[in-house]
């Protein structure tokens, strides 16, 4: 009889997400997803077309599978390697047999002049560009946008 064993995925981006959907058709894993961003999955390459008139929902990937756990707006916030556990920012502690560090890259900001001022923006999450349309809206002057690498991280 197969074991059951328990991975618990960091992030819920897109490499989170198709590594869900081909590890929930292994039987006997249960996978517990645990994503910052407070919606699940989407389409991060279009997330330009989200200022095209796309919506959230237009941009979501599939439903992860039932078998699946995701939990959303819940970051990682430490991993503890000895007793196989994460903590959240929501004080849950999870166990794993198995951690999947699915958690992308930050956008890098240079040291400039006015980086801290309100309206100046990254470009990352849906969350990002709501903000962008917001001071977009505010009098005075248009959004300036500026291209910046992105960095890989970890929790
Ligand atoms: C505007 C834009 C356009 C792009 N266009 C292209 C393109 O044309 N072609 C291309 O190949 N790539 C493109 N990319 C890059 C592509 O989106 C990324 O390579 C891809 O999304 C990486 O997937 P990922 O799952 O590794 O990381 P991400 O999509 O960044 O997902 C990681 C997730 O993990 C979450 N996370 C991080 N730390 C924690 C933590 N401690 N606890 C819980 N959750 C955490 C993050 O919030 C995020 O939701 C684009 C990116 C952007 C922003």
């Amino acid at each position: 009889m197969a074991c059951r064993t328990d991975k618990v995925v960091v992030g819920n981006g897109m490499v989170g997400h198709r590594f869900v959907e081909l590890a929930a058709a292994i039987p006997g894993v249960a996978i517990t997803v645990l994503g910052e961003e407070p919606r699940a999955a989407y389409d991060r390459v279009h997330l330009s077309d989200y200022f095209a008139g796309a919506s959230a929902s237009d941009l979501a990937l599939p439903a992860a599978p039932s078998t699946a756990t995701v939990r959303v707006g819940e970051r990682v916030t430490a991993i503890d390697r000895e007793s196989k556990t994460v903590r959240t920012d929501r004080g849950r502690r999870i166990g794993y047999d198995t951690l999947v560090l699915a958690t992308g890259s930050y956008p890098f900001v240079p040291t400039i002049d006015g980086r801290d001022r309100p309206h100046c923006h990254v470009y990352r999450t849906i969350e990002d560009l709501d903000a962008i349309a917001a001071s977009g809206a505010m009098p005075r002057r248009p959004p300036h946008l500026q291209g910046l690498h992105a960095r890989r991280r970890s929790p």
